[in-house]
């Protein structure tokens, strides 16, 4: 063993999620700093953030009511345990997200990353079907294109390929509809496409395949992000919960992504007017200063749980740090932020401007589709002939050392998702450089 005094910093041992580790070690990539609408790299360069980070910064970074929070708490109470106690700070979070929450989700249920929260919700849902006599309800059924993280649930409900195929049979009794996107049929279509809606009838077919009394729930992001940005068409939503409500499936909303104002309201079933029996969110709830994720469930779903002996345990589920008091104190200064800055109404009035500045790109080198719908964007770049992903590689590796941008690329999609905070200036800012990108990737 090294001695403990020995601090060595090289690049090698981490092993980087989601990265091509090689290349990016030959190479790498760091953010030292951030404030606001911008990264800092190692030498005080300013590169301009036009995801969020990773769609979580939604007030912008090191914000200073949540830094300050997050100070005070670090110094008051660092850890309550989870099981059988409580803190207060985790009650106020929960009834606050209850209030802003559609309908009659009013239970929060604690995790510390989208993909847990995933998770969670599966659970609850068998769980709830087991409780009410139906125990035989135990398929899922997800979409393809979908992304609920890297949990052996959330994979398998997934549909993003590369995501899937190296880890053999995941969840049985999966099936998956079909993705929403079509190009011929929806190209360059700013907000929800008017295409697609019956696509929702696909889950007719698998009800009819495998019976209602099988399934316990239909998972969908309402806006597939991860994949690219795939707005969801109109009326398909609406119809997946009409469907759902008729034969006793659970509808899972995965809001990771869309919730806490991405596309203009605190959550996306708001903007749809669709009431789902459970919402996963994550990312913006903390505006991703401590880690923190959870489940919203509505009454009739808690409620299932609330029976038997009360000192039992109703749900065998939890985790050492649900509701870590940071976590707490940070969600609690995020959502006041979101308040008394009006960010969901900002991100609202940006919308049309945002739609607007990135379909001006339509007509750049490579450009084959862009898709917008709240503070999200998606800009597909056309594949270099055999080698899918490189081209997306490149605009990655030309935005961080030529171009002082940050935005996520999907295989070859560009994904644009700024800061609620963001300026219509901001936004004529990022789409500029993003025009560099792409000529700088032809
Ligand atoms: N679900 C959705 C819709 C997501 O977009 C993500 C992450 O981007 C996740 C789940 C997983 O979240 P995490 O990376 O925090 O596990």
């Amino acid at each position: 063993m090294a001695p403990l005094d020995m601090k060595p910093n090289e690049l090698e041992s981490y092993w980087v999620p989601f990265t091509a580790n090689r290349a990016f070690k030959k190479r790498p990539r760091l953010f030292a700093g951030a404030k606001g609408l911008h990264y800092f790299k190692p030498d005080g360069t300013k590169v301009i953030d036009a995801t969020s980070g990773l769609f979580c910064v939604n007030a912008g970074h090191c914000c200073e009511p949540i830094v300050a929070a997050i100070r005070e708490m670090a110094g008051k109470l660092d850890y309550a345990p989870a099981f059988q106690y409580g803190h207060p700070k985790v009650f106020e979070l929960a009834s606050r997200l209850a209030l802003l929450a559609p309908g009659d989700l009013e239970y929060a249920f604690f995790s510390n990353s989208g993909s847990e929260a995933v998770d969670t919700a599966l659970k609850i849902a068998l769980g709830y079907h087991k409780a009410r006599g139906e125990g035989a309800r135990t398929r899922f059924i997800g979409r393809e294109r979908g992304y609920h993280g890297i949990g052996f649930g959330g994979i398998s409900v997934g549909g993003m390929v590369a995501n899937r195929k190296q880890f053999g049979n995941m969840l049985t009794g999966v099936d998956h509809l079909s993705a929403t996107y079509d190009r011929a049929k929806q190209a360059f279509t700013k907000g929800e496409p008017e295409w697609g809606a019956h696509l929702a009838d696909e889950l007719l077919r698998l009800i009819n395949l495998h019976d209602a009394s099988t399934i316990a729930a239909v998972i969908v992001e309402p806006v597939a992000g991860s994949t690219g940005v795939l707005p969801p068409p109109r009326g398909y939503l609406q119809k997946l919960r009409e469907i759902t409500a008729r034969h006793g499936i659970l509808l899972i909303f995965d809001e990771v992504i869309t919730g806490f104002g991405r596309l203009g309201t605190c959550f996306a079933a708001e903007r749809y007017g669709v009431e789902p029996d459970m919402i996963t969110f994550a990312k913006g709830v903390t505006n991703a200063a401590v880690p923190m994720a959870g489940v919203l469930t509505s009454k009739a779903v808690y409620g299932a749980f609330m029976t038997g002996p009360e000192h039992m345990v109703e749900l065998f589920h939890g985790y050492t740090y649900s509701g870590h008091p940071l976590a707490a104190a940070a969600g609690v200064a995020t959502l006041d932020v979101y308040k008394e800055e009006g960010l969901f109404e900002r991100a609202a009035k940006l919308e049309a401007p945002f739609a607007d500045a990135m379909m001006s790109l339509k007509g750049a080198p490579n450009v084959e589709d862009i898709r917008t719908v709240g503070l999200l964007a998606g800009i597909d770049l056309a594949p270099l002939a055999g080698k899918p992903g490189l081209r997306g590689y490149q605009a990655t590796e030309r935005m961080y050392h030529d171009l002082n941008i940050y935005a996520r690329v999907a295989q070859d999609t560009l994904v644009v998702a700024p800061p609620l905070i963001a300026t219509e200036k901001d936004v004529g800012e990022i789409r500029d450089v993003i025009a560099k990108v792409l000529t700088a990737v032809a």
